[in-house]
């Protein structure tokens, strides 16, 4: 059960939001928050569900792998699957969706959002208000997963910290701020809310297409599940874990570059699997830029592809951090 107060206000804010839901929330506390939200049984049966159960494949995966050669169909299909399911989740929910930091057409917009519901990493709606919620709270009371909050001193209070961050908070209550307050962008818009509504159908969708590789690449149903569970079960597992090592680790491992009124850090090593988001300093310090590794050598493949789709004509209107601005948040 977690209480959550009321936070002081932000001394600085560390980048203007686009959206006014987010912005105003940042003075607005208790507004932002709104009702608390008791996580009911069957919302913490399905995520149980798609916790464990992709570990329980994995394993069986590894045992029979061990009995059987690792086919290439199974790597290509999880390669196949992960990377538009990643690239979904960083370029469609994160930086096109929550923070409007480049425009798209309707139908590529579109496409994103059904890329990144395919991870099952929760309604598209729902991913962006929690998201837009820890920019507003970063590491204070009302961060829906700060590994900073509540959780005690030490290495007991560090260990309890980072577990509620990367997967606790899923399973606790959690004071969770209106979608209305929060989303109101997405909510008015017919495409994304339909895509948000059918979030069971495009989870199965992105079941059904590594079944499908599956059964045409090996040519057998047992191929089909084969496919299933590399690019099912072991890439959901994975880019879970990504996502969740977003929240956890870059709040509390890694370099700070720049100022921020939070925890977050660049972590280095993580950058080619979460594709660019565990520059995760730079992308607090300026929220709203398309790209969040801002040097030669931080890898950011989604604003490599942000780039590409600008210069094919794809995405206008992309968000760039100058030289000079990154310094005046530049840490001596
Ligand atoms: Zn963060
Ligand atoms: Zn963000």
């Amino acid at each position: 059960m977690s209480t959550i107060a009321p936070a002081p206000p932000k001394t600085k804010q560390t980048e203007t939001e686009p959206t006014a839901a987010s912005a105003s929330a940042a003075d607005d506390h208790l507004d932002g928050l709104g009702a608390p939200i008791v996580a009911k049984k069957i919302d913490r049966l399905a995520t149980a569900t798609i916790t464990v159960l992709p570990v329980l494949l994995l394993a069986f995966a590894v045992w029979q792998t061990w009995n059987r050669e690792l086919s290439w169909n199974d790597v290509l299909i999880f390669v196949v699957m992960y990377v538009p399911c990643g690239l979904g989740v960083t370029v469609g929910f994160h930086r096109l969706l929550t923070h409007r930091s480049f425009k798209t057409a309707p139908w590529l917009r579109a496409v994103f959002a059904i890329c990144g519901t395919m991870a099952i990493e929760g309604p598209v709606i729902d991913w962006v208000t929690f998201h837009r919620q820890h920019h507003a709270y970063s590491d204070r009371p009302g961060d829906p997963h700060s590994p900073h909050v509540g959780h005690g001193e030490g290495l007991r209070g560090a260990l309890s910290g980072l577990a509620h961050a990367h997967l606790g908070w899923l399973f606790e209550q959690v004071q969770r701020g209106s979608a209305e307050r929060y989303a109101p962008d997405l909510l008015a818009d017919p495409v994304i809310s339909f895509i948000d509504k059918t979030f069971i159908f495009w989870s199965l969708l992105g079941l059904a297409i590594p079944f499908g590789l599956g059964v045409l690449l090996g040519g057998t149903l047992q191929a089909g599940l084969w496919g299933l569970v590399w690019g099912g079960a072991v890439r959901m597992l994975v880019l879970h874990h990504v996502t969740y090592s977003i929240n956890s680790l870059c709040h509390f491992f890694g370099r700070r570059r720049f100022h921020t009124d939070d925890q977050s850090r660049n972590l280095l090593w993580l950058a080619p699997l979460s594709f660019g988001e565990s520059w995760h300093n730079n992308h607090h310090a300026f929220p709203t830029s398309a790209f969040h590794g801002m040097r030669a050598y931080e890898l950011d493949l989604s604003g490599l592809l942000i780039a590409t789709l600008e210069r094919v004509g794809l995405a206008w209107d992309v968000q760039r951090i100058g030289a000079e601005r990154q310094a005046t948040k530049t840490l001596g």
